[in-house]
């Protein structure tokens, strides 16, 4: 076989989902937006339903699709792009809660799909999503006749807990559902980690779920292993892989690696990460090409059948720095050529 294995430890989600409930006293939903940050949604929705998840959140509706038909009925979906046009039938037909977004999406649902639930998200400062507070003014009548069941919006800065930000967009979204008698939510994984004034009534973690930064007692979800298509001897001076950016300084032995950058193993991580056998480092030499990843395995006096290259240690969030880049990325990016095992 020569294809990488993406092992997905769902009960560790689990654990995570239940570590991160347990910060707040209010309700926790769970975010699968993205394919469930790339470990696969139909797995990932069903391990956190049984363990009584029962508000999930989607970017888009054909998201919702996916996951109502992992779930079937019962569990609440959610939509963070709300109610966008060509949607309504997938919202009636799969029961899906578009958070409306702006004054078109309210006439568009309220005309097409009237009795139907919604939620509504403001915008508190992010200016990406939601309604500002002039278009709110004008529909929170509406809102109220019509059983809204959430009002919620979303931190820009949640993940620096000192950033003023996070007080200014607190105040924002109580002056703006003061006095309502709807449900309310304002955090994801960061604003959890905030503390209570910012736990309302539901929370909506997602990236703390699948074991990245900054919900930092995660426990890792995604493991990686890689087969080892060949091994070989230099001399010292010879080169590894494209622009000969690696060159023997003694006599080596090293690896070619099935997987690269188009499994989401980002060129851009470069020469600062490790693979593993077992405990052993094996630094990655030269660059990483599309399918293939050079491994110095000089001083591991053996040739292995496989290295790792996400594991306990070197996590998302290691590989994130390695690339410049943060752990949603690399989980989103990690690509459909995987074998997947789910342990559960
Ligand atoms: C992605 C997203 C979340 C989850 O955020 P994490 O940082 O992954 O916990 C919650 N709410 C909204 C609106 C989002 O877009």
């Amino acid at each position: 076989m020569s294809t990488a294995t993406l092992s997905i430890d769902l009960s560790a989600l689990v654990r995570n989902w239940r570590a991160l409930d347990a910060k707040s006293t209010c309700e926790t939903g769970a975010v699968v937006k993205a394919d469930g940050y790339g470990l696969g949604v139909a797995r990932v929705a069903r391990a956190l339903a049984q363990a009584g998840v029962r508000k999930f959140f989607v970017a888009a509706t054909e998201e919702g699709v996916a996951v109502r038909q992992a779930l079937g009925p019962g569990p609440e979906i959610n939509v963070f792009s709300g109610h966008m046009p060509g949607d309504t039938d997938m919202i009636h037909d799969m029961q899906l809660t578009p958070m409306i977004n702006s004054i078109d999406q309210m006439l568009r649902h309220v005309e097409s799909l009237p009795g139907a639930p919604f939620g509504v998200q403001l915008d508190t400062g992010m200016n990406r999503l939601g309604m500002e507070p002039a278009e709110w003014a004008a529909l929170r009548e509406i809102a109220v006749q019509q059983n809204a069941t959430l009002i919620m919006s979303h931190l820009a800065c949640a993940d620096e807990p000192e950033h003023a930000m996070n007080a200014q967009q607190l105040a924002q979204f109580k002056d703006m559902t003061s006095g309502l008698n709807i449900p309310r939510s304002l955090s994801a994984t960061g604003g959890i980690l905030l503390g209570k004034d910012y736990h309302f009534d539901l929370t909506r973690p997602g990236v703390g779920l699948y074991g990245g930064a900054p919900f930092a007692d995660a426990e890792p979800v995604a493991h990686v292993s890689i087969p080892v298509i060949q091994c070989r001897d230099l001399e010292a001076g010879e080169t590894v892989g494209y622009s000969n950016t690696w060159t023997a300084a003694r006599p080596s032995r090293v690896a070619t690696i099935a997987a690269g950058y188009a499994d989401g193993l980002l060129r851009a991580m470069g020469p600062d990460i490790s693979v593993y056998h077992g405990s052993e480092a094996c630094p990655v030499i030269g660059r990483i090409s599309m399918d293939m990843i050079g491994v110095d395995i000089t001083d591991l006096g053996e040739d292995p059948r496989e290295l790792d290259i996400l594991t306990e240690d070197q996590t998302v969030d290691v590989l994130a720095e390695a690339a410049g880049t943060i752990g949603y990325e690399i989980l989103t990016s990690l690509g459909a050529r995987y074998q997947r095992r789910y342990l559960s």
